[in-house]
């Protein structure tokens, strides 16, 4: 399996993830996504176009990492059962 494009750039330069505040590629597993629902397009984090606030470097929609949140929140009705 081909490697995924942006973490060819992942890891490049620590000094620079430390400049940035953010972190390393590399660090946070960033790689393909295997649900677009658990993906930087469905992040909290993603700037919508090639950024995230937390990891160094360009993302894209179809990626993510171990820091994936997601933007809106679950919905009810898959949420699990409270109380008896
Ligand atoms: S924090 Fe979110 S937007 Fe940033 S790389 Fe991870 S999954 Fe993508």
């Amino acid at each position: 399996m081909m490697p995924f494009p942006q973490a060819k750039a992942a890891g490049k330069n620590r000094l620079d993830a430390a400049a940035s505040g953010k972190q390393p590629q590399s660090e946070v597993h960033y790689r393909e996504a295997e649900a677009p629902d658990q993906a930087c397009g469905a992040c909290l984090h993603f700037d919508g176009d090639k950024m995230c606030d937390v990891v160094e470097g360009e993302v894209n929609a179809a990626g993510v990492s171990d820091l994936f949140e997601p933007a809106a929140p679950v919905p009810a009705a898959t949420a699990p059962a409270v109380g008896p």
